[in-house]
């Protein structure tokens, strides 16, 4: 299996290569040369599986000769052994077609788990019997952040450094990430907001001197090895609510379009797919564009929801590039006219290949509101936030099938949020709830680009 650029100029890669890479040399990201495909007998077949096992299935084709043979199901049972259901991503009933597929079991409540726990271990086997070291740098609002920290924490060649905005991001999440005390685990408050955080991330990626002395690695949604490991819970769950042999309809909560790309990739695969529903809050550029074809950013609004305050979804190049006959140059233009005027239109192509599977809502915090209300009191469930809105739009789609809602956090989370729409306090699992009690680890860095390359470069290992 070679993986190739959405932009058509970069080197093609194998797994590996495409693992440790993360973004390809031309601004593009990297996507399988070609689908594989699993037959209706190969998908029925999954139904008695393991979760570990499932996924083993699923992603072989992906992996290709990068991993020997076992090498695949042993990381995925170590991964998905760190979560506390047994069932991994369990299924819960809400009425007679509505259904909550549940991601957030694992170390940090946050589905992004699913992919990160895999992915740190898939960095440190390919980096054992290497001298490479790599150096993990990102800025996070919070979730990201503590699944990465967890995924790589004690792990051999890698060092992460995580930036996050002093003051900014809640108690939980802070001491998700600062409570990890690991030597090779590098926690920094930046005195600035999100967006300076991330300005500065950008901009050790970008400076020649530093990458060339450390092997800068990002583990968001733009690697590869993430969107794979997604593809497996659609599977997993469409199993076991009666496909291959009955289309399975999927509602997820959209920012970085990540996860719901990850749906298309298992549609392409050959899972019979109803309809995969684009769920935004207020920052609705994927509904719009998905509607009307115009690809227009707007200012971000704060909202409940932060994991989906997005104007920019990088994965939509992906899905453009995959609609658009994979031609590498016309995306390359198209998102160069993007980056530009903050504005571009879709093809005719592009339009009715997105209309053929996808379709989208837009929620607000009234009917986010309602949704969590209705799961609470009709169906005994406590939902988070951004589970709120696929599930309101869930509710009010007119389709013909089973609809599978995303559960993409726990509420204990976004307790507040939670508390106001349905009047109880969700508690933290037993399995966290001493978080309050660790110590914390963390150092304070003036917000700028000098401040924070010094710190980074005076504790990480040279790329060797
Ligand atoms: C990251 C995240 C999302 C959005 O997922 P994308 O893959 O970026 O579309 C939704 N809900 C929660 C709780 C998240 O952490």
């Amino acid at each position: 299996m070679r993986y190739v650029s959405t932009r058509g100029a970069a080197p093609t890669l194998d797994f590996r290569g495409a693992t440790l890479a993360g973004l390809a040399s031309d601004g593009g990201l990297y996507l399988p040369d070609t689908w594989p495909t699993l037959s209706r007998a190969a998908i029925a077949g999954l139904a008695g599986l393991s979760y570990a096992e499932t996924a083993a299935r699923v992603m072989a084709p992906f992996v290709g000769d990068s991993l020997a043979e076992g090498e695949l199901l042993a990381l995925c049972e170590t991964a998905y052994g760190r979560f506390s259901h047994a069932a991994v991503t369990p299924l819960v009933q809400l009425d007679h077609d509505q259904w909550l597929l549940e991601l957030f079991h694992g170390p940090t409540l946050a589905f992004k788990d699913v992919a990160l726990q895999l992915l740190g271990l898939l960095f440190e086997r390919f980096l054992t019997g290497t001298d490479q070291r790599l150096t993990i740098i990102g800025a996070t609002s919070g979730d990201t952040g503590s699944a990465a920290i967890d995924a790589v924490a004690g792990r051999e060649g890698i060092d992460i450094f995580m930036l996050h905005p002093e003051g900014r991001v809640s108690d939980v999440q802070r001491r998700q990430m600062t409570t990890v005390l690991s030597p090779n685990v590098h926690n920094i408050a930046i005195r600035g907001d999100f967006d300076t955080a991330q300005g500065i991330v950008k901009a050790m990626f970008n400076d020649a001197d530093f990458s060339t002395r450390f092997q800068l690695s990002a583990v968001n949604s733009i690697n590869w090895a993430r969107l794979m490991a997604q593809v497996v819970y659609y599977f997993y769950a469409a199993v076991r609510l009666g496909g291959p042999d009955r289309a399975i309809a999927f509602s997820v909560p959209t920012g970085n379009f990540g996860d719901v790309f990850a749906g298309h990739v298992a549609a392409r695969m050959g899972l019979p797919i109803a309809k995969l529903i684009v769920a935004t809050n207020v920052n609705d550029i994927i509904a719009r564009a998905l509607a009307t074809g115009d690809y227009a950013r707007r200012a971000v609004e704060q909202t409940p929801t932060p994991s989906m305050d997005i104007q920019v979804s990088s994965n939509f190049e992906r899905l453009l590039f995959d609609l658009g006959a994979r031609d590498g140059h016309a995306i390359a233009a198209q998102m160069h006219g993007f980056e530009g005027s903050g504005a571009m239109r879709l093809t005719n192509a592009q339009r009715e290949g997105a209309a053929a599977l996808f379709a989208s809502d837009r929620v607000d915090r009234d009917d986010m509101t309602i949704a969590m209300r209705w799961a609470h009191d009709q169906a005994g469930q406590v939902i988070d936030p951004h589970t709120g809105i696929a599930l309101a739009a869930a509710r009010r789609a007119d389709l013909d099938a089973p609809i599978v809602t995303l559960a993409t956090a726990h509420s204990a989370k976004f307790g507040d949020t939670v508390e106001r729409a349905t009047g109880m306090r969700p508690a933290l699992p037993r399995r966290v709830g001493d978080l309050f009690d660790r110590e914390e680890r963390c150092d304070t860095v003036d917000a700028t680009f000098a401040a924070v390359s010094d710190y980074v470069a005076a504790r990480a290992s040279p790329r060797g």
